[in-house]
């Protein structure tokens, strides 16, 4: 895949920091100017985080070789951009409707974004994606389950999109563990050209750490850490998520409880006559198009409910996204509901 970066990252000599270019054990570390004195955080951290990663091995069976880790999966975006696609010639290709990050990223680093919608089931056009391809197409972004629509990718058209597209194909599954379908993860030993983006922010509840990860060919990781910044992983993060990752059980649980409220509040939501539908979702969170979407959400903040006005997307016309709560929150929802019909 290094015949795909740009010429400057190919032939980038990356920056070696004090803790790189010692291999060993040490008792006295006298060589990155750091402050002596312990406090737990006086020292730099791991730059290749290899305590998380072995601990991700343990949980998810990849190889730590095949891992990246970010400064949320945004971080892991914009560095593909960066990697992959020349400012000005190359052009990335998006799903709409979907994640809005992957244009703003192309926007900062002066990428062109060609779109091709989504069929009215959400589904990926596979046909018009291969066509709209040439050879400056360096980045697919598919999302799965996809945001705002909820829904999974349907992952026979996956294969097909990484078997027949010459660039790289990001599969973007932010909310894989609340869906039912399959990770596209068991594609990693297969194409060299796959990158899987899944983050710590939403099933695993750390939004705040802001930590991402990424999972690719050995080559795809080896320019991602060419490219990073050094210690892009501070040593706060770094603990939180170890710290976070011994429960996993516990993790599960929580996500049963949103997954348990999502069926509900699939099955309520449409008994009001203002929603139109629920679309179904494989995330933690429902997309429903109503009758006076701007209305209806000026009512909610009004209520102290903030969700996600969607209704000017493509594709979302009169769609409003609802986050799965905790149950309580989901009741003064459906409360909230109840006096809007009235
Ligand atoms: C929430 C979300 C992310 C997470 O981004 P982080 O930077 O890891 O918090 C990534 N992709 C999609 C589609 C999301 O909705």
């Amino acid at each position: 895949m290094n015949h795909l970066a740009r010429k400057n990252i190919q032939t980038l000599k990356p920056y070696s920091s004090a803790r790189h270019e010692f291999e060993g054990t040490a008792e006295i570390f006298l060589d990155a100017n750091e402050n002596p004195f312990d406090n737990g955080m006086n020292r730099y951290p791991d730059p290749l985080q290899t305590a998380v990663k072995n601990r991700i091995q343990e949980i998810k069976g990849i190889d730590p070789k095949n891992i990246f880790l970010g400064n949320g999966s945004d971080e892991a975006i914009d560095l593909l951009m960066r990697i992959f696609c020349e400012p000005g010639k190359d052009h990335i290709i998006t799903l709409p409707p979907t994640y809005g990050m992957y244009q703003v990223s192309a926007d900062i680093c002066g990428v062109e974004v060609k779109k091709i919608n989504l069929t009215a089931d959400f589904q990926p056009d596979v046909k018009a994606v291969l066509a709209a391809a040439n050879k400056h197409s360096k980045i697919l972004f598919i999302c799965s389950p996809n945001n705002p629509t909820g829904n999974a990718i349907d992952k026979n058209s996956i294969e097909e999109l990484i078997q027949n597209f010459a660039g790289i194909v990001v599969i973007d599954e932010a909310y894989i563990d609340f869906s039912a379908g399959e990770s596209a993860t068991t594609f990693i030993g297969q194409y060299p050209n796959v990158v899987i983006l899944q983050t710590f922010s939403k099933a695993w509840g750390m939004a705040g750490i802001r930590l991402g990860m990424a999972f690719a060919s050995e080559e795809i990781i080896s320019l991602f850490n060419k490219v990073k910044p050094p210690y892009n992983i501070n040593v706060l993060t770094q603990k939180t998520a170890l710290d976070g990752m011994a429960d996993v059980e516990g993790v599960y649980k929580k996500v049963n409880t949103i997954l348990t409220e999502r069926v509900r509040l699939e099955e309520l939501l449409p008994n009001f006559s203002f929603i139109q539908k629920v679309y179904p979702s494989d995330a933690n969170f429902l997309l429903a198009k109503v009758d006076q979407p701007n209305e209806l959400y000026q009512f909610l903040v009004e209520k102290g409910i903030v969700i996600r006005n969607r209704s000017t997307v493509v594709l979302c016309d009169g769609c409003l996204r609802f986050t799965i709560g905790q149950p309580k929150e989901n009741n003064l929802l459906l409360a909230a509901l109840e006096v809007w019909r009235n």
